[in-house]
């Protein structure tokens, strides 16, 4: 699983850290996401895809393979594409 946080895009609404606190945290200075372990275990992953899903402003980009066809599968924001592409935009 790839994560990454753009903190450009981030509110500073806080759900990521609500949703997965192991993973992702927020700054003292405007509550901006930081990332606190870029290679989480599997057991977190649902937490981690919940997180991204959650926030409002698609700062949180995950992709992880899909095994039937080898390509990434990505998520971020709130709508789902054909592709499996989540896009808040
Ligand atoms: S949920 Fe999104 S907007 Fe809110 S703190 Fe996390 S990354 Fe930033």
């Amino acid at each position: 699983m790839e994560i990454r946080i753009d903190r450009e895009r981030c509110l500073g609404a806080g759900m990521c850290a609500l949703t997965a606190p192991e993973v992702f945290d927020q700054d003292t200075e405007g509550g901006r996401v930081l990332l606190l372990d870029t290679d989480p275990p599997p057991a977190r992953s649902l937490a981690i895809r919940r997180a991204a899903y959650a926030c409002p402003s698609g700062a949180i980009t995950v992709t992880e393979p899909r095994p039937a066809s080898g390509e990434p599968a990505e998520l971020r924001g709130h709508h789902i594409r054909a592709s499996e592409t989540f896009d808040c935009q």
